[in-house]
C-alpha cells in the first residue's frame, strides 16, 4: 500500500491546480450559501437546480435535471400528504471506461427560507454561513476534483456516474432511487460529500436510521356529558411512548427516540387522534430487525386497547453501513492516499447516516465525508475551513488517480462485499 503515498506526475498535476483555484472555490461556495434550499423550501430547490446544473456542465458530460418522487408524508390531521420536491441532477460520464464510480451529493440544507441566511468571515480561517460545509462546499470540491481529473492523461480509464439529490436533510424519499439505480449501475466505488470533521477525520460505520409515525384514532366525546362514551387516543399515546422508549435498554445497539406527538383537542373533548413521531437506529441488520419486530408488537398492544385503532407508517430508509472488509480496504486506500498529502486520515463509527448508507445497501463499498472540513453543522455555527477547499479536492482527485492507474483495485475492493 505503501505505493499510495508516492506522488505521480498527475497527482502534482492536479496539486497545483486545485491550489490555485482554492479561493474561487470559495467564492462559489459562498454564493450558492445565498441561495436557500432548505429542504421544504420547493420553490427555492426548483430555483437553485439550473445553476447547479450550468456548474457541473463543465465536466466531459452528460447533464440533466431529473423530476424527483413524489413522496408521501403523515400531516397533523392523521392523513397523508403527497409532497413534491426540486429535480435531482444526474451526471453520467465515459460509460464504457473499465473503471465505474458512483459520487452522490445533496443541495438541500436543514435550514427553512428565512431562518440562517448570513455569512460571516470568523476572522480565523473559518467561514460561518448555512450550507457551507453541509455541503454546498463539499458539491463544490466533488466537482473541480473531477475536472482536475479530466485534465489529465488518465481519464479515459474512469468512468461516473454523480447524483445530486434534493432532499438528502429529510431522508431521501423522493431520490433514493436515483442513488441505487446509478449505484447498480456497474459501479466499483462510491464517493459522497458529507463534510469531514474539522480535524480531517471522516466517518467510517454508520449505524441505519428509520423514522416511524404510529397514528392512533380513539372515540371523541364530551368530556362533561360522557366521559365513559370516549376513548382516548392520547391515553394510548402515552402508553406507548413509554413503551417505545423502554427499548434503549437492549443488548443490539439500537436506540429510539420519540420526538413529537400531534393530536388532541379542546380539553373538554375526549381526543380521538394522536400521532406519535419517533425514529430509531440500528447498527446491523438484524438489530434493525428485531427493533422493527418489537415496534409492530407495541402498535399491536395499543390496539388492543378497547375502542383503539391505529397504524404505522414508515420504516428503516437508510440500512446500517457497518465497517465490512470492503469498507475497511477502502478506508485504508483513503487513508494511504492522504499520506501523499501529508494528511493523517483517521475514520470513526458514527450514529449519523447519509446517502452513503443507500450506495452501501445497493452493494458498493463506498466513503462518504470526501467534502470540506468543518463543524457545527446543523445549527447556526456552521462553519468551514476555507483552506480545505483545494486539500480535499486534491484527496478525491488523488483517489481517481489511483482507481485510473491501478493502485487502488477498486474491483478487488468491491469483491470483498459479498
Ligand atoms: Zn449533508
Amino acid at each position: 500500500m505503501d505505493s499510495l503515498s508516492k506522488l505521480s506526475t498527475e497527482d502534482e498535476q492536479v496539486r497545483e491546480r486545485l491550489l490555485a483555484i482554492n479561493d474561487a472555490m470559495v467564492a462559489r461556495t459562498v454564493s450558492w450559501a445565498k441561495l436557500n434550499t432548505g429542504s421544504w423550501n420547493t420553490e427555492g430547490l426548483k430555483g437553485f437546480a439550473p445553476g447547479l446544473a450550468d456548474a457541473f456542465s463543465e465536466l466531459d458530460a452528460d447533464v440533466r435535471l431529473e423530476p424527483s418522487r413524489p413522496f408521501q408524508t403523515v400531516i397533523d390531521t392523521g392523513e397523508t400528504e403527497t409532497i413534491e420536491t426540486g429535480p435531482v441532477l444526474r451526471v453520467r460520464a465515459r460509460p464504457d471506461a473499465p473503471v465505474q464510480v458512483v459520487m452522490s451529493g445533496h443541495y438541500d440544507t436543514v435550514f427553512p427560507d428565512g431562518t440562517f441566511t448570513k455569512i460571516t468571515d470568523l476572522g480565523d480561517g473559518r467561514l460561518n454561513g448555512p450550507g457551507l460545509a453541509d455541503m454546498k462546499g463539499g458539491l463544490c470540491v466533488m466537482l473541480e476534483a473531477l475536472k482536475a481529473f479530466e485534465a489529465g492523461a488518465l481519464k479515459d480509464r474512469v468512468g461516473y456516474q454523480i447524483v445530486v439529490t434534493p432532499d438528502e436533510e429529510i431522508g431521501n424519499f423522493a431520490s433514493a432511487h436515483a442513488l441505487t439505480e446509478a449505484a447498480q449501475s456497474g459501479a466499483l466505488i462510491g464517493m459522497t460529500y458529507e463534510p469531514a470533521m474539522e480535524t480531517g477525520a471522516m466517518s467510517g460505520g454508520r449505524k441505519g436510521s428509520a423514522v416511524y409515525d404510529i397514528v392512533l384514532h380513539g372515540k371523541a366525546a364530551h368530556a362533561g356529558r360522557a366521559k365513559h362514551e370516549g376513548r382516548s387516543a392520547i391515553t394510548a399515546a402515552a402508553d406507548l411512548v413509554v413503551h417505545l422508549e423502554d427499548l434503549n435498554v437492549n443488548p443490539h445497539g439500537v436506540t429510539v427516540n420519540v420526538g413529537k406527538i400531534d393530536g388532541g383537542n379542546a380539553v373538554n373533548i375526549v381526543p380521538d387522534l394522536a400521532i406519535v413521531r419517533f425514529g430509531a437506529r440500528a447498527p446491523d441488520k438484524a438489530a434493525a430487525d428485531w427493533v422493527h419486530g418489537e415496534i409492530e408488537m407495541l402498535l399491536s398492544r395499543a390496539r388492543q386497547r378497547e375502542g383503539i385503532h391505529g397504524h404505522l407508517h414508515g420504516g428503516f430508509y437508510r440500512p446500517p453501513k457497518p465497517r465490512n472488509a470492503a469498507q475497511q480496504a477502502l478506508f485504508d486506500a483513503v487513508s494511504g492516499t492522504g499520506r501523499a498529502l501529508g494528511l493523517d486520515i483517521t475514520f470513526e463509527d458514527t450514529g449519523g447516516v447519509c446517502e452513503g448508507n443507500n450506495i452501501f445497501a445497493a452493494g458498493v463499498p463506498n466513503v462518504d465525508t470526501l467534502g470540506v472540513r468543518g463543524g457545527r453543522i446543523h445549527s447556526a455555527e456552521e462553519y468551514v475551513v476555507t483552506s480545505s477547499f483545494a486539500e480535499r479536492a486534491s484527496l478525491s482527485a488523488f483517489l481517481l488517480n489511483r482507481i485510473a492507474d491501478g493502485r487502488i483495485d477498486a474491483a478487488a475492493i468491491k469483491a470483498l462485499m459479498s
